[in-house]
């Protein structure tokens, strides 16, 4: 049997951490079964609909790394497939049309209220004589639910979960404007799509004792479940906005790398031994469905950090220059020329060790791309007042050495500081730092000096003077 896995978003217009996770589970387990990872997009809601929804779905996914099989799925564009299926229960007498006004609703509704009952649907349409159907209501199609016994679903993560069935009302499957409701076009979908395992978060646990039903009522297979518990905040519940960021894109806009967000959502509530640190291909490999955890995970950014730090350092100048591009065009209005990337390659070991995120690190090596004349920020400004004299010493000092380094820089530095600043370097290199970053946050300026060289850090030095 091929695996075949699903995601199926409602496009709300962003990607919640939540459901990037869900789409992660279910792309890691038929990667590792040599399966099929199929995208359909729940775009039923025509009232709420939009492309740009969409795109931000399946730009989350692509940064994401999570490459679906075949073609996007539109739902929507199923609905005669799911109305065939309604008419076919309605002919099979597995669904009935129901006429009742939406004033027979409300009282069904107050009543069971009273009488403290969950279902309230009296099923008063079941089985009574189509003869006597009012001419001016339109219908919706119900489903015959069983009236006895309990349904069970054996969920991977749940186990055995039962309901008695007089839980499961008579739920709608086709609304009275002839759309088919969610629960009946999610399981036409599941079952046309050949979907064998669906893996998603436990607040569909309910809906799927209902998707029950109409699997077994078409006769059809019903695919493996396995239902994760929800991600929780640090305080206990529920992941929400007050919790911080929520979506994919604000996790990306963060100068989180996708590679450690993946991991950090996989431990997230799945677990191999005491692993913290699990790449892709590791986690291809290792990912099966008896280790997701029981219990709600809590959101810890902490965690994520030092992941992301982990992955940072693992990467080569080149992928974190390709992952940094928009940030460095946002915060500073440049894209990296080859000498630019060069320079951010010689300086890379120290720029690594110091970012934890992308931001972080764009904003400390932006320089090394910057050309003259820089701006200054206002700390840097500061350091540059009445520094004149220094940085013209310094200036002439780097002219005359052959060869620099970031050792001699240092000795230059110190010696400019013995004869201006009592021997304080700090004095010294703060201006220099000053006026070749045009900030005051850099990896070591001596080392910086070496990667820029004596012309360019001598010019940078003139600019700054006369600024
Ligand atoms: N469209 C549903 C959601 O975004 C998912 C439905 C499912 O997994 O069956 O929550």
């Amino acid at each position: 049997m091929t695996v075949v896995t699903r995601f199926p978003p409602s496009p709300t217009g962003f990607m919640h951490v939540g459901n990037a996770r869900t789409a992660l589970f279910n792309w890691l387990y038929a990667r590792h079964n040599n399966g099929k990872f199929i995208v359909r997009i729940e775009d039923t809601d025509r009232k709420r609909h939009s492309e740009a929804a969409v795109d931000a779905i399946m730009d989350g996914l692509k940064w994401l790394g999570l490459d679906h099989d075949g073609e996007v799925i539109s739902q929507f564009s199923r609905q005669e497939r799911h109305r065939e299926i309604a008419q076919q229960m309605i002919d099979k007498g597995q669904a009935y049309y129901c006429y009742c006004s939406p004033e027979e609703l409300t009282e069904m509704r107050e009543k069971a209220k009273t009488e403290g009952r969950k279902t309230f649907y009296d099923r008063r349409w079941r089985d009574a004589d189509p003869a006597d159907a009012p001419k001016d209501i339109k219908p919706v199609v119900r489903i015959k639910a069983p009236l006895e016994g309990s349904t069970t679903i054996h969920d991977k993560v749940q186990g055995e979960v039962t309901t008695p069935n007089d839980q499961l009302d008579d739920f709608i499957i086709l609304r009275s404007d002839g759309t088919p409701t969610y629960m009946l076009s999610v399981v036409v979908d599941d079952h046309d799509m050949g979907i064998t395992h669906i893996l998603r978060g436990d607040d569909h646990l309910n809906n799927t004792f209902r998707q029950k039903i109409i699997f077994d009522a078409m006769g059809w297979d019903t695919p493996i479940f396995a239902h994760s518990p929800l991600i929780h905040g640090a305080d206990g519940g529920k992941f929400s906005k007050r919790h911080g960021a929520q979506s994919v894109q604000e996790f990306r806009d963060m100068g989180y790398l996708p590679e450690a967000l993946v991991n950090y959502l996989l431990r997230l509530g799945w677990s191999h031994g005491d692993d913290e640190i699990i790449p892709t291909e590791k986690a291809i490999e290792w990912f099966n469905l008896e280790h997701i955890g029981k219990a709600p995970a809590k959101f810890d950014f902490a965690k994520l950090d030092s992941l992301n730090a982990h992955y940072i350092n693992e990467s080569t100048a080149e992928h974190l220059i390709n992952q940094s591009l928009a940030f460095y065009e946002q915060r500073h209005g440049i894209t990296p020329d080859d000498v630019g990337k060069s320079r951010i390659t010689q300086g890379i070991d120290e720029l690594k060790s110091r970012a934890k995120t992308l931001l972080q690190f764009v904003d400390e090596s932006a320089f090394y791309a910057k050309s003259i004349p820089l701006s200054f920020d206002e700390k840097a400004l500061k350091n540059l007042d009445g520094a004149e004299e220094i940085l013209l010493a310094l200036k002439a000092a780097i002219e005359n050495t052959t060869e620099i380094n970031a050792e001699k820089t240092q000795e230059i530095c110190k010696s400019v500081a013995d004869e201006f600043k009592d021997g304080k370097l700090g004095k010294v290199a703060m201006p220099l730092r000053a006026a070749l970053t045009g900030t005051t946050v850099s990896p070591s300026i001596f080392h910086a000096v070496e990667i820029l060289g004596a012309a360019e850090t001598s010019a940078r030095i003139q600019a700054a003077i006369e600024r």
